[in-house]
């Protein structure tokens, strides 16, 4: 589904990624953890060209991501890169829901202007989308009357209406009171039980260990280990990763 390789990028002096290559399978959930500043968001953002990368491939179901697959090193237009995303959803920290309008509106206005539905069936799907993050009676109210835990969860549906084949979050539970983060990682774990392909950047171990497939450790700009949570967790001979594991338990 996702195949990076030789990927490599710097904001000037500053060498962020050094070398990736990761693989991500249909249907797999692989997340990314690292200390700040390791690499993790600039990663995530190449993967569908929010970043431009510098050296490398990256490809989404077999298409180059940012340039011609035809003419090398042709940059995409916005109109292709329009196209290569329209299959690529993505999560952030803060969920930027549009404050004037409701959750079920919020839903469905990018089904009414991308996907060019009638107002009738996108408020439908959308009803169908918040039932599936556990907010059908939410529909009618506005982001300001609604948990952070809601309004992430309104940011996901958002996000599943538009049927992404694959889907990026960065730290979606970051921004979160405590008790709020189990309700978003709930619907997530949904997600990959529904077979949904996901890169997840996140501190939430836990999450990592029951629900990754594979865990990549992003350490200045490297992958330091790469398996199964398992594996990576309690096998990997990597002093950094042992010392940042011990900062989150
Ligand atoms: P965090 O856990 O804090 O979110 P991260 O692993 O996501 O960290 P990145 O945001 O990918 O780290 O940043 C990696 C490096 O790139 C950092 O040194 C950061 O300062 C630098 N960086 C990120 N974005 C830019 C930018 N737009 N311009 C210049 N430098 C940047
Ligand atoms: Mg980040």
């Amino acid at each position: 589904m996702v195949t990076i390789r030789g990927v490599s990028k710097a904001y000037g002096p500053n060498v962020v990624l050094r070398d990736i290559d990761l693989t991500v399978n249909k249907s797999e959930v692989v997340c990314l953890i690292g200390p700040s500043g390791s690499g993790k968001s600039t990663l995530l953002r190449c993967i569908n060209f929010l970043e431009v990368y510098d050296r490398g491939e990256i490809r989404i179901e077999g298409q180059l991501v940012g340039y011609s697959d035809t003419t090398p090193r042709r940059r995409l237009s916005n109109a292709e890169l329009r196209g290569l995303r329209r299959n690529v959803g993505m999560v952030f920290q803060q969920f930027n829901l549009w404050p004037h309008m409701t959750a079920l509106e919020n839903v469905a206005e990018a089904l009414v202007q991308v996907r060019g539905m009638d107002k009738g069936a996108a408020a439908d799907r959308a009803r169908q989308m918040l039932a599936r993050v556990g907010l059908a009676d939410k529909a009618d109210s506005y982001p300001s009357r609604l948990s952070g835990g809601q309004q992430q969860r309104v940011a996901i549906a958002r996000v599943i209406a538009m049927e992404p084949h694959l889907m990026l979050f960065d730290e979606p539970t970051s921004a979160l009171d405590p008790e709020l983060v189990g309700e978003v990682l709930q619907v997530m774990r949904d997600l990959a039980a529904d077979g949904m392909t996901m890169v997840v950047v996140t501190h939430e171990m836990g999450f990592a260990a029951n629900v990754a497939d594979r865990v990549a450790f992003l350490d200045r700009g490297r992958i330091a280990a790469f398996g199964p949570p398992r594996e990576v967790f309690h096998e990997s001979p990597d002093p950094r990763l042992t010392q940042f594991l011990q900062t989150y338990h």
